[in-house]
C-alpha cells in the first residue's frame, strides 16, 4: 500500500479519506485554503500544504499547486473526493505524466464517461439503455425546436459538461424550448467553458437510481448494487437510500449488467457510478456516469460493509479486486440525510454562518439502528460562502427500511445545530411522512409534498404531550434556580394546578414529582404523562427525557412567557401559566396586531451580544441583524426581506425585553 498520499479536496470528504488512510496506515497530507486553515480536516491530517486564497479556482481548482505539494512533501498518490479536481482527465493524465498515482480510474475513462453526448455513443455501444433523445450536439434554437418535436414534449435541454444539477431545463412546449435553449447554453458556457448541448426526452415522475461500480487495473468490475436519489430539489440530492424500494431481483441484476458492461466497454478501474432515471413500471435508462466516489457513497459503504476509499486505493496501488460479484450480498438498509446550511423555513435559501452549537447524535450501534456522521466541522465553524453548504452527511443503517427511517427519525432528533438555519426539522417530516415511508417516491417528491415550500407540520398527539411535559419541567427547573439566587421572580415552588399551552391546544393540568419521574395530570382527560430520564439543564438547547416508554429530544429556544420548543418537524410556543394568568391571557382583549413588517423585534428577553448593522445599511434577506443571548444561548436574528436601515434600537451589551424594536427599515 502507498505510504502517504495527498487529499486535494476539503471539508467532510477529506476527514471522510483521512480516517480510511489512519485505519490502513497510510500518512496523509491535506492541502488547504485560506478559509480552511483552521478546519477540522488540516487538524487531523499528518501534514499540511497551503495552496492560496478561498475561492476554488484559486485554491483547490489549481493543478500546478497540487502537484507541487506533492513533490513538497513526497505524497505517491493524490485522493480528488469528489467535486474540484475529481474529474478532470486532463488533472489524472497530469498526475501520471509526474509519476504520481491519481486514486481514480484511468484518465481515458474519465474522459470518456465525463462528458455526456459522448458517455451516451459509449452506452449505446454496449448495450446499455439510453433516454430516448439525440445523441448529438444541437446547433441552434431552429435545430432545438426540430429535435425536441422529433422526440416529443417534455424534453430535457441539457449541457454536456453539466454536473451538480446545473445546465439543465425541462421544455414542455416550442416557447420554452425557444427561451431554454440559449439560457441552457449561456449557463453552460458560464460555469463548465463549454456550450454543447444536447436534447433528450424528460421522463415524467421517474425515480433516480444509481449503480456503484468497482473496478481494477487487471479488467475486473464488479457491481456494488444500486442506491436511489429520488429526493431531489432543484435535480439536487437530499436523501439517499440502499437498496432502491423500486427494485426486484431481477431489475437489478438488469441494471447492474449494464452498469458493468458500461464500465468494461471504457477499462473502467475504481470506483464509479452509473445513473439511471426508472419509471415506475422499473423500465430504466441512461442518464450518466460519473467517475469519481458519490458524496452519497456511505449508504452502500453500510449495506455491503466495504469502504470504498480503501477499495479505491487498492485498486489504484495494482490490486486485483479481493472478491466477485457472486461473493457480494446486500446486507439491510440504510439512509443518508444531506444536512444543509439552508433555512427550510425561508424558501431553503442559504444560511451561512458560525456553527455556534455543533451537537451531532453519537455514532454507533444503538438498540434498533446504527448511525453514521460524516461531517468536517466541530462546534464553533464557520461554513462560509466559498464552498458547498453541506455541514454533515447523517446516515443510519438496520436490519429493514422502517428501521433505517425510524432510526434517522431519532438521529435527526439529537442532531443539534444552532447559528445558522439548517434543514433538521425538514428532513424530519420527510422522515414521519407517510408517502417517503411507502416508499412511492420520484423525483417530483418534494414539490407534490411541500407544493408552496416548508412550514413545519402540526403536531402530533404525542408530540404535544412530548412539548408540555418538557416545558412543565424547564418551567419548574428555572423557577427553583430563580428562588435559590433569590431575585425574587419564583412563583411558588408548592403550586401543583397549571395550565399549558402548545400552540393552539390549552390544557389544565396537575403536577407531581413521583420519585425519578415527574407527573402531569391532564385535568380534563384524567391521563396522568409520565416523565423521567430527563437530562437538561439551564442554558442547554436540547432536551432529552422519556415520556411513557418512548425516548425523545427536543430543541428549545427561550421566548416571551415561554418557550419555543420543536420535535422533529413540529415547532410551536409553548407557555406555562398559572391558572390566574391563564384566565387573563383569555380576557385580555385581541390584541391589534400591528404592522411589523419595517420592524425587527426582539423575540425574548435578552442580553444584545453584538449589533450587526448601522443606519443607512442596505441588508438582504437572511443577513444577520443581531445576535442575542438568553438563557446562555445565543440567538440570531436575521432579516426577513431585503430592506434600507433606517435607525437602532440597542447596542452591544444593551438588555432588551421581549417585542423590543431592535431595528427599524425605512
Ligand atoms: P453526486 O451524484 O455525488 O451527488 P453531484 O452531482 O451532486 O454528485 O456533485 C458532487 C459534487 O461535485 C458537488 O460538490 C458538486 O457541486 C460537484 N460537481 C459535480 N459536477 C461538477 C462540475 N461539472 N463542476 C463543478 N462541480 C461539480
Ligand atoms: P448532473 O450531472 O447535474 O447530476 P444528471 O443528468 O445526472 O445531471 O441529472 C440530474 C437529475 O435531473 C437526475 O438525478 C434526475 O432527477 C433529473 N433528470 C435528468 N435527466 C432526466 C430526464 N431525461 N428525465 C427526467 N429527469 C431527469
Ligand atoms: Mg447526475
Amino acid at each position: 500500500m502507498f505510504s502517504k498520499i495527498l487529499i486535494a479536496n476539503r471539508g467532510e470528504i477529506a476527514v471522510r479519506i483521512i480516517k480510511t488512510c489512519r485505519r490502513l496506515g497510510v500518512k496523509t497530507v491535506v492541502v488547504y485554503s485560506e478559509a480552511d486553515a483552521d478546519s477540522l480536516a488540516v487538524e487531523m491530517a499528518d501534514e499540511t500544504v497551503f495552496i492560496g486564497p478561498a475561492p476554488a479556482n484559486q485554491s483547490y481548482l489549481v493543478a500546478d499547486k497540487i502537484i507541487d505539494a506533492c513533490k513538497q512533501t513526497g505524497a505517491e498518490a493524490v485522493h480528488p473526493g469528489f467535486g474540484f479536481l475529481s474529474e478532470k482527465a486532463e488533472f489524472a493524465q497530469r498526475c501520471a505524466d509526474e509519476g504520481i498515482v491519481f486514486i481514480g480510474p484511468n484518465p481515458h475513462a474519465i474522459q470518456a464517461m465525463g462528458d455526456k453526448i459522448q458517455s451516451k455513443k459509449f452506452a449505446a455501444a454496449a448495450g446499455v439503455s439510453c433516454v430516448p433523445g439525440h445523441i448529438g450536439e444541437i446547433d441552434d434554437t431552429a435545430h432545438a425546436i426540430r429535435i425536441s418535436e422529433e422526440i416529443g414534449y417534455p424534453v430535457m435541454i441539457k449541457a454536456s459538461a453539466g454536473g451538480g444539477g446545473k445546465g439543465i431545463r425541462v421544455a414542455w412546449n416550442r416557447k420554452d424550448v425557444e427561451e431554454g435553449f440559449p439560457a441552457v447554453r449561456a449557463e453552460a458556457k458560464g460555469a463548465f467553458g463549454d456550450d454543447r448541448i444536447f436534447i433528450e426526452k424528460f421522463i415524467e415522475s421517474p425515480r433516480h437510481i444509481e449503480i456503484q461500480v468497482l473496478g481494477d487495473k487487471h479488467g475486473h468490475v464488479v457491481h456494488l448494487f444500486e442506491r436511489e436519489c429520488s429526493i431531489q430539489r432543484r435535480n439536487q440530492k437530499v436523501i439517499e437510500e440502499a437498496p432502491s424500494p423500486l427494485l426486484d431481483e431481477a431489475t437489478r441484476a438488469a441494471m447492474g449488467a449494464q452498469a458493468v458492461a458500461l464500465a468494461q466497454a471504457v477499462n473502467y478501474d475504481s470506483a464509479g457510478t452509473v445513473e439511471f432515471v426508472a419509471g415506475q413500471d422499473k423500465s430504466f435508462y441512461f442518464l450518466e456516469m460519473n467517475t469519481r466516489l458519490q458524496v452519497e457513497h456511505p449508504v452502500t459503504e453500510l449495506i455491503t460493509g466495504l469502504d470504498l476509499v480503501e477499495q479505491m486505493m487498492r485498486s489504484a496501488f495494482g490490486e486485483a479486486l479481493a472478491f466477485a460479484q457472486g461473493d457480494l450480498k446486500i446486507n439491510g438498509w440504510a439512509v443518508e440525510s444531506r444536512i444543509y446550511a439552508e433555512d427550510p423555513y425561508r424558501k431553503f435559501l442559504p444560511s451561512i454562518g458560525r456553527l455556534v452549537r455543533y451537537d451531532p447524535p453519537i455514532e454507533g450501534e444503538k438498540a434498533t439502528y446504527t448511525v453514521r456522521n460524516d461531517a468536517g466541522v466541530r462546534e464553533g465553524d464557520e461554513i462560509s460562502m466559498f464552498y458547498d453548504p453541506m455541514i454533515s452527511k447523517l446516515c443510519t443503517w438496520a436490519p429493514t427500511r422502517a428501521g433505517a427511517i425510524a432510526g434517522m427519525g431519532r438521529a435527526l432528533e439529537d442532531f443539534h445545530i444552532q447559528g445558522l438555519g439548517h434543514n433538521v426539522p425538514f428532513l424530519a417530516a420527510v422522515m414521519d411522512q407517510p408517502r417517503f415511508q411507502s416508499g412511492e417516491i420520484s423525483t417530483n417528491y418534494i414539490v407534490d409534498e411541500f407544493p408552496d415550500g416548508f412550514h413545519g407540520v402540526a403536531p402530533t398527539a404525542f408530540q404535544i404531550d412530548a412539548l408540555t411535559v418538557s416545558a412543565v419541567f424547564m418551567q419548574r427547573k428555572l423557577a427553583a434556580r430563580a428562588r435559590q439566587v433569590g431575585n425574587g421572580l419564583a412563583g411558588p415552588l408548592t403550586r401543583t394546578e397549571w395550565s399549558v399551552v402548545v400552540g393552539k391546544t390549552r390544557r389544565a393540568v396537575t403536577v407531581a414529582d413521583a420519585g425519578d419521574a415527574l407527573e402531569v395530570t391532564l385535568t380534563e382527560e384524567g391521563r396522568t404523562l409520565r416523565l423521567t430520564q430527563v437530562e437538561w439543564r439551564p442554558g442547554r438547547g436540547q432536551f432529552r427525557g422519556v415520556l411513557g416508554g418512548d425516548p425523545f429530544t427536543v430543541d428549545v429556544m427561550p421566548a416571551a412567557e415561554g418557550f419555543v420548543i420543536r420535535h422533529r418537524a413540529a415547532r410551536e410556543r409553548v407557555l406555562v401559566l398559572t391558572p390566574l394568568s391563564s384566565d387573563m391571557h383569555d380576557r385580555l382583549p385581541e390584541k391589534q396586531k400591528a404592522d411589523t413588517s419595517k420592524l425587527v423585534i426582539s423575540p425574548m428577553p435578552g442580553l444584545v451580544v453584538s449589533m450587526d448593522v448601522a443606519a443607512g445599511q442596505t441588508v438582504r434577506e437572511g443577513e444577520v441583524v443581531c445576535v442575542i443571548e438568553a438563557m446562555k444561548m445565543q440567538n440570531i436574528i436575521r432579516a426577513e426581506h431585503e430592506a434600507v436601515v433606517k435607525s437602532v434600537g440597542p447596542k452591544a451589551g444593551d438588555n432588551v425585553a421581549a417585542d423590543e424594536v431592535l431595528v427599524e427599515f425605512v
